[in-house]
């Protein structure tokens, strides 16, 4: 499966603003778009629990907010 598009329809169903790690006030879909410029404080990531677009593209990893775009 390719990298998710960076589009409104995956923008709005990204989970990330639900996250314990998500920064706050930053553009969310990192699996995407890549990682954020802000400093994150890893306490869990829930891109595996329940978001659509983790699903539909079949990724495997977590973190693209620290790590980057899904490859
Ligand atoms: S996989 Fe993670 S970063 Fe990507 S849309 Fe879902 S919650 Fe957001
Ligand atoms: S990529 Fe994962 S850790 Fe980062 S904000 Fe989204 S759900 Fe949380």
């Amino acid at each position: 499966m390719p990298t998710p598009q960076e589009n409104d329809q995956n923008y709005n169903s990204c989970i990330c603003d639900g996250c314990p790690s998500y920064p706050g006030n930053d553009k969310k879909l990192y699996c995407a778009r890549g990682k954020s410029d802000k400093k994150i404080v890893m306490e869990g990531c829930i891109c595996p629990a329940g978001c659509p677009v983790y699903a539909e593209h079949k990724l495997k990893d977590m973190y693209y907010c620290i790590n980057g775009k899904a490859r």
